[in-house]
């Protein structure tokens, strides 16, 4: 099927709970940014771990995205030139990419526990991200004797010192070091899940997205998933990093959860557009401040 060209980009929720009012000034800058850009605008559904997603809880995020007043012209409700739009019917895609990193020397099976993991991980430089990895598999040569990726971790060899560079559009250049930022991490898990970052790449891959607009907690996790667009060959997008919405306390409001989901606040009277200025944005037209 025809892909227009021109600016795509894309909103992913999560259907693993109520959509928060941190997530929504990140979705208004996305739709902001498409339609500055006269661009289109996907609705991708991140329901790829099954022991989290729960079907009510996309169609709920869904409304509350539609009672922001956000539209998509491609989604799991309205179909498109990228179907399917939910990660859990992608998985043969996902499959690809693994094939496609194992037969490159890319990635090896990891058997660590997660006692040997604690014994062994250094630290993160910040709380909210995982330890590096100690490199215990890390020599391991057998990955090619594996034709499917179940029942062991599989992790992204980074090279170490490797430099990852990007100019991110709201942020400005951005650079971090393999290994001292982040380690070798997991692009699939023991229990059959592809991992968050491969997933991500492939789906913003396959639907052309141009450019991501996402949380700045989400930075370090763009310089690893750099290196997977580089190791599976494809076009690396724009970013668009957004600033975290804090309350008074200083807490992240994606991380509470307490009474700010959209829904809560939809149901307590207050508009879209309170809503909205609540974290600082307004009517689509207008530059957040
Ligand atoms: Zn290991």
């Amino acid at each position: 099927m025809h892909i227009a060209p021109g600016y795509r980009g894309r909103l992913a929720p999560s259907p693993t709970g109520l959509l928060h009012i941190g997530h929504a000034r990140t979705f208004w800058i996305a739709v902001w940014r498409a339609e500055q850009n006269a661009g289109t605008l996907i609705l991708r559904n991140e329901d790829l771990d099954p022991q989290r997603s729960r079907p009510e809880f996309a169609k709920a995020m869904l409304e509350d995205l539609r009672w922001l007043g956000f539209r998509w012209s491609e989604g799991p409700d309205c179909g498109g030139p990228c179907a399917p739009y939910s990660q859990s019917e992608r998985r043969a895609h996902y499959l690809a990419a693994w094939r496609k990193l194992r037969d490159g020397g890319f990635i090896y099976p990891c058997t660590c526990s997660r006692k040997d993991l604690e014994h062994a991980a250094s630290a993160p430089n910040d709380a909210d991200d995982e330890p590096i990895y100690p490199g215990r598999c890390r020599s391991r040569d057998d990955a090619a004797q594996f034709q499917n990726p179940a029942g062991v971790n599989w992790r992204f060899r980074v090279p170490d010192s490797e430099q990852v560079r990007f100019a991110d559009v709201h942020l400005g250049v951005q650079t971090f070091t393999g290994g001292r930022d982040f380690g070798d991490f997991m692009i699939w898990r023991r229990d059959d899940v592809p991992a968050y970052q491969l997933a991500v790449v492939v789906d913003d891959a396959e639907m052309r997205i141009t450019e991501v607009v996402r949380g700045a907690d989400l930075l370090k996790s763009t310089g690893r998933q750099i290196l997977l667009y580089r190791a599976l060959q494809l076009d690396v997008p724009a970013f668009y990093h957004c600033d975290l919405v804090r309350d008074e306390a200083g807490l992240r409001l994606a991380k509470r959860h307490d009474s700010l989901s959209i829904r809560h606040l939809r149901e307590s009277g207050l508009s879209p557009d309170d809503v909205c200025h609540k974290v600082g944005v307004g009517e689509i037209s207008r530059a957040p401040s």
